[in-house]
């Protein structure tokens, strides 16, 4: 069953694509693949309503850096103070 038959947004053609969904809370990201309505339009991204659970869930778990049904595929970083860039900071 379709959440949306139309683009709220803009009235556009929704059509089903997998798109990256990056979550993050507390300093973490998790990154996945989502089948999501994509606007033939404007681009909107559109969820289902149990995806936006799912969303809300998994920032939680990264947010009281609770990894279960997490699986780590790498290390995220930021720069260290002091960079000779200064037009770099660091992210936290
Ligand atoms: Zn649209």
């Amino acid at each position: 069953m379709r959440a949306f038959d139309k683009c709220p947004v803009c009235g556009g053609e929704l059509a089903t694509h997998l798109v990256e969904k990056i979550l993050s809370g507390g300093g973490n990201t998790a990154s996945m693949k989502v089948s999501a309505e994509v606007c033939g339009k404007c681009g909107e991204h559109l969820y289902s309503q149990k995806l936006s659970h799912s969303f809300d869930e998994i920032r939680r778990k990264l947010q009281h850096q609770e990894f279960s049904h997490l699986r780590p595929i790498g290390q995220s970083f930021t720069v260290e103070d002091g960079w000779p860039d200064q037009t770099i900071r660091s992210a936290g």
